[in-house]
């Protein structure tokens, strides 16, 4: 997958300047795995903010050949059940307490607050929360970066952008605007925000979703953490550089929901899988016991943890909700 990087100088990408401080020299970072690859995929790091970013794009074309089929069928592989979770939870209406229905999931959309409502689905693929908010009382529309994937959404009568898309959106014309696993894989996630925020009613909210790369799994498995994902994960922001980018976009945080402890530490299924990667990343035992050695005594000095709030969670995953500033 390696070879459908883009050559980085001709692309104009290593002159792209950094979303959340405007920096355009990056230095080395460490290199990301993914499973299944040997091969490492190049990292740098702003110079200022230390946010970290792939070295080189996928090339357009295969990113629409990475965003098709195949893409769609892993989504629809693993989703049914969840969906089927999400739907009940969402429909238990006022007597589920808001905690208790965020601490079992924390992308579930809420009931339209009054008729004609409008949600935006950016990267909405094969259309399932869309399904799940029309029976919540919300007027959909979604947008998705592969033709085939929206052909699949609009066979279920949803209406879906592709192409240029951010130039259809009229301004404060959406009351709802989700982002789940997006603003990692997109090529400028400033300019994203910034259309959505004008995009977005006076009193609207924008959810955005993503893997946290400051978390404690993460500095654990360093480049091999499963959650990097490269080629499509572009970005690897910590919640800090969330929280700035946020604010430089005009918008500003209302609630962080972190995905519960509990289900981001005690499955299996991910330790067995992240431990592959791991290994085929070239890990050993035993480097393995000096990360965590250095992972616990940091937990050990709260000092480091309290000097950058919302920046080191124990959750790997978390939902920002999101008002204009
Ligand atoms: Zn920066």
């Amino acid at each position: 997958m390696t070879d459908a990087l883009s050559d980085s100088a001709s692309n104009g990408w290593r002159e792209t300047p950094c979303p959340v401080c405007a920096e355009v020299s990056w230095g080395p970072a460490d290199p990301v795995f993914r499973a299944g690859d040997s091969e490492p995929f190049p990292v740098q790091a702003c110079t200022v903010c230390g946010l970290r970013r792939l070295g080189a794009l996928l090339d357009p074309a295969a990113a629409s050949r990475y965003y098709g089929v195949g893409y769609y069928a892993q989504e629809k592989a693993r989703s049914d059940f969840r969906t089927r979770v999400k739907q009940i939870l969402e429909g238990t209406g006022e007597w589920l307490p808001d905690a208790l229905r965020t601490f079992i999931s924390i992308s579930l959309v809420p009931r339209a607050p009054h008729a004609g409502a409008r949600l935006l689905d950016v990267g909405c693929g094969s259309g399932n929360l869309m399904v799940r908010a029309r029976t919540l009382g919300w007027d959909v529309v979604g947008t998705e970066l592969s033709d085939v994937t929206a052909a699949v959404a609009r066979a279920r009568g949803l209406s879906v952008l592709t192409g240029c898309w951010e130039e259809q959106l009229q301004p404060r014309s959406f009351d709802l605007i989700v982002l789940n696993h997006v603003i990692e894989h997109v090529a400028n996630p400033r300019n994203l925000l910034e259309t959505l925020a004008e995009a977005l009613a006076v009193r609207g909210q924008i959810h955005i979703g993503l893997p946290d790369f400051g978390c404690v799994q993460s500095r654990l498995f360093g480049g091999a953490w499963w959650a990097n994902l490269p080629p499509e994960h572009v970005w690897f922001f910590e919640k800090r550089h969330v929280a700035a980018l946020i604010k430089a976009a005009g918008l500003k945080p209302l609630e962080w929901r972190d995905l519960n402890r509990v289900a981001a530490q005690l499955r299996p299924a991910i330790w067995r899988h992240q431990w592959a990667v791991w290994r085929a990343s070239g890990g050993h035992a035993l480097g393995f016991a000096s990360r965590l050695g250095a992972c616990l005594a940091a937990a050990a000095l709260p000092r480091i943890d309290a000097a950058i709030p919302q920046a080191r969670g124990v959750s790997t995953m978390y939902t920002v909700v999101c008002a204009r500033a």
